[in-house]
């Protein structure tokens, strides 16, 4: 009974979930600084409709272009209160789901410390992790998972092991394993137990990936880091001689989990994985014409092909393309797996509110706009209004349910 109603709760998320779409795009605005404020700059986005997901920015003085997000994000807006939104897909990677947590926008916008945040302000990563660890936990006596995590640099389009004892000796390469599953030979994954050494994980990559530049702030803005969350499922065997001696209780039983899990890969024999991944992008910026030689041209080009092909895959899927140009950009090789098909993705676009940075802020806009306004993975399902409703009042109803028999 309890297997089932979980089986009906978890289904109806997923179908809340679906029809939301496979990609969401959320608007974060930082404060102006203080430096922006003692040296005059004006704050251009206008969040009068921000509850709506609008978002404004008055471009020139006079002519304001309004955008449409799933959410916006006012300064005001704390770490705690946006994590709340990105959680639901916490809940998709431990039913089986591949995820993507992108931040995206200029340097100085926030998108480090929306993922990482502070010590005393902890970003997307930790929580995301924590909730991981306890939803887990909350589940155990039908699955257990095995977590681990490997945290990557992409630079200059090579790709670096950040949890490396040496982390620039070798050639990382991407490396296709069977079909649909890409991987990275030799890349360290650190397995996990619980949140404090997922805790220490992160340091250790976020303090090498400092190792080896003059400037730490100028490098970490010109490469894509990426924290990857592994997770191989395990399914109690204690649970299922209960289901009794008849064969077809058993087999019930058993595909319910399967559903339950959306574990395809079980019933065709194999253990079930998922991968969920944190990237705190390079800087979406343009280069000014008077940097535009040697190094930083190299790099500024490299950082340009990568988010490029990121929108070109974006906008490939959408048109159900044939081919997916994935084989780009480093980047767009190693999400591979996990942008497209029936996997879920939200993108954090990061803005900054400074007159100063008008044209990148409304350049950031324009991409993310054309990312959220298209659809990723298999033909979504028309659901119509009042169907929704019904199937939200069935969740709420077996949400109280499963409550009162607590
Ligand atoms: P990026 O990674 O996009 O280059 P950072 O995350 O390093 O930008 O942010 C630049 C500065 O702005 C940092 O000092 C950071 O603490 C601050 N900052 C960014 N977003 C916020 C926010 N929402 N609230 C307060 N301070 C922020
Ligand atoms: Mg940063």
């Amino acid at each position: 009974k309890y297997h089932e109603e979980m089986a009906k709760r978890k289904k109806l998320h997923n179908i809340v979930q679906e029809t939301k779409g496979n990609i969401r795009v959320f608007c974060r605005c930082r404060p102006l600084s203080k430096v922006e404020t003692s040296s005059g700059c004006k704050c251009v986005v206008d969040f009068d409709g921000a509850n709506d997901g609008d978002i404004g920015i008055i471009n020139g003085g006079t002519a304001k272009k309004t955008f449409k997000f799933d959410r916006v994000y006012t300064p005001k807006d704390d770490q705690a209160e946006v994590y709340a939104d990105a959680s639901p897909l916490v809940t998709s990677v431990l039913d089986g789901y591949n995820v993507c947590i992108f931040a995206y926008g200029q340097t100085g916008t926030g998108k480090t410390f929306t993922m990482e945040g502070t010590e005393r302000n902890r970003g997307v990563n930790y929580r995301t992790l924590e909730e991981l660890f306890k939803i887990a936990e909350e589940r155990k006596d039908t699955v257990t998972y095995n977590i681990s995590v490997s945290v990557l640099e992409v630079y200059n389009e090579q790709i670096r092991d950040l949890l490396a004892t040496s982390p620039s000796s070798k050639k990382l390469e991407i490396k296709q394993a069977g079909e649909g599953s890409h991987h990275v030979p030799g890349i360290v994954e650190a397995k996990v137990e619980d949140i404090n050494e997922v805790w220490d994980v992160l340091q250790t990559g976020s303090n090498s990936r400092a190792v080896g530049s003059n400037n730490v702030n100028e490098h970490s803005s010109r490469s894509h880091w990426l924290v990857i969350t592994n997770i191989i499922f395990h399914f109690s065997m204690e649970y299922l001689p209960a289901c009794g001696k008849n064969g077809l209780t058993f087999i019930i039983f058993f595909s319910m989990l399967c559903i339950m899990v959306r574990a395809k890969n079980l019933i065709n024999g194999d253990c079930t994985r998922s991968k969920l991944w944190l990237v705190d992008l390079a800087g979406s910026e343009r280069l000014a014409k008077t940097d535009a030689q040697g190094d930083r041209l190299k790099e500024a080009q490299n950082i340009n092909r990568s988010l490029s092909a990121l929108g070109d895959v974006i906008s490939a899927l959408a048109s159900r393309s044939s081919h997916i140009p994935y084989r780009n950009s480093k980047l767009t090789h190693l999400l591979q797996d996990s942008l497209g098909g029936d996997s879920k993705a939200l993108m954090f676009v990061q803005i900054s509110p400074s007159d100063n940075d008008a044209s990148e802020t409304l350049s950031s806009l324009n991409f993310a706009s054309r990312v959220r306004g298209i659809e990723l993975g298999p033909a979504k399902k028309q659901v119509d209004t009042a169907e929704l409703q019904k199937v939200k009042q069935m969740l709420e109803r077996s949400k109280q349910e499963a409550k009162l028999k607590e």
